[in-house]
């Protein structure tokens, strides 16, 4: 799969995915968050309990969950059960419940009840890996960060911007490509982009926007009208 077009300078490299940033960030102009949120420990729970789920299932949960527990003391004083019961639609709820249990907790204890805004802070929290922290200090601390999931991976590797597999190897190369000022909004486009029509089995090459810079294409459906019908409107898968 590595796709880099034979050949291609570092430089051409770079104004190949700027134009491709550019061309996608018109296609997606409302691409944000999908998750809804009223502030960092909100985003920060949302974007814990998102982990093998769809934004959707998560927004079901958290108009309950933070009206019950809206800070992180409450959560820290949750009821194991109760919690349970109220993210379960989000799946894996035992797992993500000692998540959250531990994550109020560490707030209270080491943050005063309050989430940090240090990547390294961040991460040290219960249930939060790098990619969280990066939404959270993204889009609730305006501080650029690029989230890498399992969009962003498959279509920057598609693109041939990087062949690294591992996230934060992909973080970089991606850092590398686009103005540090992109990062946070770059990430929205590509998750849009990969939901609605870089799908990761059958793309929709043949409507894609990006087509004539991508050295994937092909890889999908090419056809215009099948492609077109393969494009989601409005998925947050
Ligand atoms: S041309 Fe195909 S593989 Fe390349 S970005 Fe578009 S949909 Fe994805």
């Amino acid at each position: 799969m590595p796709s880099t077009p034979p050949g291609e300078s570092p430089l051409a490299l770079k104004r190949r995915a700027r134009r491709m940033a550019r061309v996608l960030a018109e296609r997606y102009p409302d691409a944000d968050c999908e998750l809804d949120f009223q502030d960092a420990y909100q985003l920060l729970v949302a974007t814990v309990l998102s982990a093998q789920t769809t934004d959707v299932r998560v927004n079901g949960v958290t108009p309950l969950l933070f009206a019950r527990y809206p800070d992180a003391a409450a959560l820290a004083g949750a009821d194991r059960e109760e919690l349970e019961s109220i993210i379960k639609p989000t799946g894996f709820y035992r797992a993500k419940t000692t998540s959250l249990l531990g994550l109020g907790a560490a707030l209270v204890e080491r943050f005063d009840g309050q989430v940090p805004r240090r990547l390294p802070d961040l991460v040290s929290l219960p249930g939060v890996g790098r990619k969280t922290a990066n939404v959270v200090l993204g889009n609730a601390f305006g501080v650029p960060g690029i989230t890498v999931d399992t969009h962003v991976g498959r279509l920057v590797r598609r693109f041939g911007w990087t062949d690294e597999e591992d996230p934060v190897k992909v973080e970089h190369a991606i850092g590398a490509l686009l103005p540090r000022r992109d990062w946070t909004q770059m990430s929205h486009v590509l998750i849009f982009h990969g939901r609605r029509t870089c799908h990761a089995r059958r793309p929709a090459c043949g409507a894609c926007p990006v087509a004539r810079l991508c050295p994937s294409y092909g890889v999908g459906e090419t056809q215009p009208e099948a492609a077109a019908a393969l494009v989601r409107t409005a998925g947050r898968g």
